[in-house]
């Protein structure tokens, strides 16, 4: 597809225009104090691309920390249940890292295919267009490459845009994308050329094969290896790993009720706390932090493998970053290799 270009002038003045028309929910990286998190704004000088990557992962803004499915009063005649007010207006999603972006794509494994389909989950992702931001100097901590993906990816984005200093690149992926920066002006042969160029210094900067060639069938024949008793050791399952992770998606389902009205929420859970398993007779399959960790790593890297020929993992680095104890998952997938027989 055509490159396109867009001086960054121009493009906060569309952000700010598309957040204006009443018709569109503008969602994008905004700063509070360290934070840089996705947040719906009303005007392009609110968003922030200076970050290489938010604190959570964009996933919050398709799978909600809390989300209410429905509400319910008790009548006289019985119950009255009520969705909440549908938001028809179309959502643009801008600066969106490649590995978050991929994280949608696999997410859409669990939420948007097959014969079970997530409508809350899927309603956003149909009313969104993805606009994807290129890495130009990855971080220590990332290793897409090592998993599937490039700090220029694709997968998952409508638009691609790159950072040239004074303006910004843009690559149609998909219809949307397109449809999208339809009325932008072509890149010159020099702006393609500096991508190019852009693109391949990035995917040098990041280390080859950090997480190595096998891991899933490695992890298909280590369930009950000794390796698993001290690795946990020092995870205190605090679930900052499982909560920042784009890709993590166990939820739990509460009631919120007061007096004769209630609301059903549905908000984030983790394999990371003992609670998760525990079943209502007190007996837990996974009683203790070993379980724990190996039902993580299996799950990433071996049973989503099986489900979905894709591991649950963008090297996005977000547990590496904030785990309080260094627990890196990359050095696990390390040690995991070390068992091959
Ligand atoms: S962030 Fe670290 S300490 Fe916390 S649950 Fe994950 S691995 Fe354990
Ligand atoms: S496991 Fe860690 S590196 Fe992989 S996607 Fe989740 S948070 Fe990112």
């Amino acid at each position: 597809m055509e490159l396109k270009t867009i001086q960054k002038n121009d493009f906060v003045a569309l952000l700010s225009e598309m957040a204006k028309d009443g018709e569109t929910e503008v969602i994008a990286p905004v700063r509070k104090g360290d934070i840089v998190r996705f947040r719906p704004i009303q005007s392009g000088e609110e968003a922030d691309f200076s970050a290489w990557n938010t604190k959570l992962s964009v996933k919050e803004a398709f799978f909600p920390q809390n989300e209410c499915l429905y509400t319910y009063a008790t009548e006289s005649e019985g119950l009255d249940v009520s969705q909440p007010e549908p938001d028809t207006r179309r959502r643009v999603l801008v600066g969106v890292r490649p590995c978050d972006a991929r994280s949608l794509a696999i997410l859409d494994n669990v939420f948007a295919s097959g014969d079970t389909k997530d409508n809350y989950y899927l309603d956003k992702r149909e009313r969104t267009t993805v606009v994807g931001m290129a890495c130009l100097e990855p971080l220590q901590t990332c290793f897409c490459n090592s998993v599937g993906g490039s700090p220029f990816g694709e997968e998952g984005v409508d638009v691609l845009l790159c950072d040239m200093g004074k303006h910004y690149t843009a690559k149609a992926i998909t219809e949307k994308g397109e449809k999208l920066i339809a009325d932008w002006e072509a890149a010159s042969p020099e702006d393609a050329d500096a991508v190019e160029k852009a693109q391949a210094e990035a995917e040098g900067r990041l280390e080859p094969d950090v997480v190595p060639d096998g891991v899933k069938e490695i992890l298909d024949t280590c369930f009950e290896d000794p390796f698993w008793d001290s690795v946990h050791e020092r995870c205190l399952g605090c679930a900052t790993c499982t909560y920042l992770c784009p890709t993590c998606h166990c939820f739990d389902l509460v009631e919120e009720v007061t007096g004769d009205k209630g609301r059903r929420m549905r908000v984030w859970d983790t394999c990371m706390f003992p609670l998760f398993t525990r079943h209502a007779s007190g007996a837990n399959p996974r009683p203790s932090g070993k379980e724990r960790m190996r039902q993580r790593v299996m799950h990433k890297f071996r049973y989503f493998v099986e489900n979905f020929g894709v591991a649950a993992c963008v090297g996005c680095g977000r547990c590496v970053i904030s785990c309080p104890v260094n627990l890196d998952i990359r050095e696990v997938l390390n040690d995991v290799a070390k068992l091959k027989k």
